[in-house]
């Protein structure tokens, strides 16, 4: 990868991180913001009950003046009674009497159920005042968090602004302007390939675009997106693995003109590899130890293909991949090479595995085997 490709990558995330930074640092303050609200709302609630308690108190204080009043009133009506001439004058008095401390009565029976609403009054005061004693110091506590996680993302921020720059510094001027360019616009400037598409746009690459790349010796913008363009040999790694380690196998073909074969017995021999070859109106068979690649027994040749002249050897037998021409059987003599060996005890694992999987994947119907059957 070239190093300005790095850098770029570098640089990308801490542009990254300082976007994080800024947004969160402008979240906090709405945060706060929004509990003080709602501590605005409880002091209203609790200016509210204890307006009402004041009113409550004047309402009652003007009742008891009026009452006192009222008692004055009365107290002078006596008076009055006693120096009155005429029965007319005395009714009169007496009637304002009555009717003064019918009034009294009223205004007590008001003064006693302002008394009884003071208790409840007195509740909600007292509610109110709780919460907003509960609501300051959940402020308080939420005010602290939000200076002390304030503070430690300006730390940061300082701290990648500083790794930024540095970056900066690094990169060529030209490539820098294009990844700031890009980025300002498609909020990203540089993007990985991957399966020969950009990453970002996942627009197919031509193949020289690719190619180049993924050479990682030059500088590649994407055409549809304009990012800067680089290859993580790495990723490909990952997603090449499955492939790697389990291949697909190739199926030799049925009407092959030589064909191998794995028995797990042959005789007293034990495991062996046959190999069956068609030549002309005639067909010949080599019988190889699979471990040591020695020729077991006397090359046999006898009319007719294959499949008709030996059907023994090829019932039950697993066939396997594998083309080495008559030339080739008659170079390597009594014993076949060990490259040929360990290619074809790699196509039998793989054979096996494929058996394997099938078996597992399809168990309610029969697995077809690449063992095969004789020919009829
Ligand atoms: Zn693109």
């Amino acid at each position: 990868m070239l190093p300005d490709i790095e850098n770029l990558l570098r640089l990308q995330e801490a542009d990254k991180q300082i976007r994080r930074l800024q947004d969160e640092i402008a979240e906090l303050p709405k945060r706060v913001t929004a509990i003080e609200q709602k501590l605005a709302g409880t002091k209203a609630q609790l200016e509210k009950a204890q307006a009402a308690v004041k009113a409550d108190d004047a309402a009652k204080r003007k009742h008891e003046s009026t009452i006192s009043d009222l008692r004055g009133k009365i107290s002078k009506y006596r008076d009055q009674s006693l120096e009155v001439k005429t029965n007319e004058q005395y009714k009169a008095l007496l009637h304002e009497i009555q009717f003064a401390e019918k009034e009294i009565a009223a205004t007590e029976d008001k003064v006693l159920e302002l008394m009884v609403n003071a208790d409840a009054r007195d509740k909600e005061v007292k509610a109110a005042q709780a919460e907003l004693k509960a609501e300051t110091a959940e402020i308080e506590r939420e005010k602290e968090q939000a200076r002390h996680r304030t503070a430690e993302d300006q730390k940061q921020l300082a701290e990648q602004r500083g790794k930024r720059d540095q970056l900066r510094a690094n990169i060529n001027e030209d490539l820098l302007r294009q990844y700031e360019r890009v980025l300002k616009f498609r909020g990203s400037g540089i993007s990985e390939v991957r399966d020969h598409k950009c990453v970002a746009c996942q627009v197919m690459l031509r193949a020289q675009t690719y190619n180049d790349v993924r050479s990682g010796q030059q500088i590649v913008i994407c055409d549809s997106c304009q990012r800067i363009l680089y290859f993580n040999p790495a990723e490909e790694l990952v997603e090449q693995k499955p492939t790697v380690t389990r291949p697909k196998r190739h199926h030799p073909k049925i009407d092959a003109p030589q064909a191998w074969y794995y028995r797990p017995e042959f005789g007293d021999a034990g495991e062996v590899f046959i190999v069956l070859t068609n030549n002309g109106a005639q067909s010949s068979r080599h019988v190889y130890d699979v471990h040591t690649g020695r020729l077991i027994g006397d090359i046999l040749i006898r009319e007719g293909d294959y499949r008709q002249a030996f059907p023994e050897d090829i019932t039950g037998a697993t066939r396997l991949n594998g083309a080495w021409d008559e030339e080739e059987l008659e170079a390597w003599g009594t014993e076949a090479p060990m490259i040929v060996l360990d290619a074809l005890q790699a196509d039998l694992d793989l054979a096996r595995h494929e058996m394997s999987a099938r078996t597992s994947a399809k168990r309610e119907t029969p697995a077809v085997t690449p063992t095969e059957q004789a020919a009829s």
